[in-house]
């Protein structure tokens, strides 16, 4: 409304901005923003700016390329890491058509309509994630995989060279509003993860974009390369980004129930059943890289089978000890290479339809399910999440509920991505292969 904007503009004002960036995120989770100076704000707040979309990954065709970004107010935010004096400033904004409606390809969009359908029966998702990722030297400009320390889980300093930059990187952050929870060495050699305070899915999104893209640029200030790549070493762990998970119904954890079984209402039972019978479809979205299924596999605390368990972190699914306001589900197969909003969108679809159809989760499991033999393995019923990325997309081309949550525009364009990598990676000749065949055929 004209107050909230003429707000916004003596606020910005006061904070000497001098530019705006307009944010916004393309289907595969890349932040992407125009810069306008300070004097522009005005008409941006009132009517939106143009931009071509044809050039944008998984927007539109040529013929319908004229696009429209319209900032939200409520994600004001300073850039920390740009000069104090005559500052930037950024907007997250949503993608409109010119007409004004909501453009079906902004993930935003795609998760903020999943979100009121759940809305419809008086939830609110939250998520909390964990991000992991690598600092790597650089060379000549260019990332390599050397790692920038020798650390392993929750060392401390001489070994963690990097905690000044984590510092840093966790000020920052809690300048632009987010509530940072904890921060560690992570298992690997030069691994890293800092939790930040869980929100409602579509805020927990922007969150993610925002914090990937601050700490890329913090490294990069101090020499190194930070990558969210889900397995960039063979052979040690990769990165994940487990989500927490809740809903919230009158202001209360729903997931939350002092009587039952585990504690865990029938809303999270249902919940976990929901997830884990679309679990296939899911990892489409949430593994979305060809290299994410290097990750998925037995030994490196990362799940590989279709299961949900009260401790065993071998599990899809996993439900941490907490309970009262904190009962929470943790999904263990994001990784951060994913799109948060179409991830979240398709987990969000997936647990609803437990609730709504009362879905029971199978027995969980017990033990350490990468020790239990394919036998085993079958007759407890446990299946496997999707070995790659064709076989992830031929699931949710076979999983009408989440096709309908991501529309078919997203559909089709997330169909034309998974085809060419695939064809791109099928069709290459790996180092793998040189050295296992060279020499010997
Ligand atoms: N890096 C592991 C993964 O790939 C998780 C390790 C952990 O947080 N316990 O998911
Ligand atoms: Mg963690
Ligand atoms: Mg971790
Ligand atoms: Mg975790």
């Amino acid at each position: 409304s004209g107050d909230n904007i003429s707000a916004m503009l003596e606020r910005i004002e006061q904070d000497n901005v001098r530019f705006l960036r307009l944010q916004f995120t393309d289907l595969l989770g890349m932040p992407k923003n125009v810069s306008i100076p300070a004097k522009q704000v005005g008409k941006a707040l009132t009517d939106g700016i143009g931009f071509d979309g044809s050039s944008i990954e998984g927007f539109v065709r040529i013929e319908e390329s004229d696009m429209v970004l319209k900032p939200d107010i409520s994600t004001y935010s300073l850039l920390p890491w740009r000069p104090r004096e005559k500052s930037v400033a950024r907007f997250i904004c949503d993608v409109c058509k010119p007409d004004g409606t909501p453009f079906e390809g902004d993930p935003r969009y795609v998760l903020r309509r999943a979100m009121e359908d759940a809305a419809k029966d008086g939830y609110v998702f939250n998520t909390g994630p964990e991000l992991e990722f690598f600092l790597f030297k650089m060379l000549d400009g260019r990332p390599t995989t050397q790692f920038q320390d020798a650390g392993g889980y929750f060392d401390l300093a001489p070994t963690d060279l990097a905690e000044d930059l984590r510092r840093e990187i966790i000020l920052a952050l809690t300048e632009m509003g987010f509530e940072i929870e904890a921060s560690h060495h992570e298992v690997a050699e030069s691994q890293h993860e800092i939790d930040f305070k869980y929100s409602d899915a579509l805020h927990t999104s922007d969150n993610v974009i925002t914090f990937k893209f601050a700490v890329k640029t913090m490294a990069l200030m101090r020499g190194l390369h930070a990558s969210f790549m889900a397995k960039p070493i063979y052979g040690i762990c990769g990165s994940g980004m487990h989500v927490n998970c809740s809903l919230a119904k009158d202001g209360k954890n729903a997931f939350f129930d002092p009587d039952a079984p585990r504690q865990l209402s029938e809303t999270c039972m249902h919940f976990i059943g929901g997830l884990l019978s679309h679990a296939e479809a899911v990892t489409r979205v949430a593994n979305p890289t060809v290299n994410s299924y290097k990750r998925l596999v037995p030994g490196y605390e990362a799940p590989c089978y279709i299961s949900w368990s009260a401790s065993n972190r071998s599990a899809l699914v996993r439900v941490p000890a907490p309970r009262g306001n904190s009962t929470r589900v943790e999904f263990r197969s994001p990784d951060p290479t994913c799109n948060p909003y179409l991830a979240f969108t398709a987990m969000l679809a997936a647990g609803m339809e437990g609730v709504r159809q009362e879905i029971e989760p199978p027995n969980d499991a017990q033990k350490n399910i990468y020790h239990m033999t394919a036998a085993e393995r079958g007759h407890t019923g446990i299946a496997t999440l999707p070995g790659d990325l064709a076989e992830a997309h031929r699931a949710l081309l076979a999983d009408d509920l989440i096709c309908n949550a991501l529309g078919p525009h997203v559909v089709e364009a997330l169909t034309n991505v998974a085809n060419a990598e695939w064809d791109a990676y099928r069709t290459a000749v790996h180092p793998w292969e040189l050295d296992r065949y060279l020499a010997t055929y």
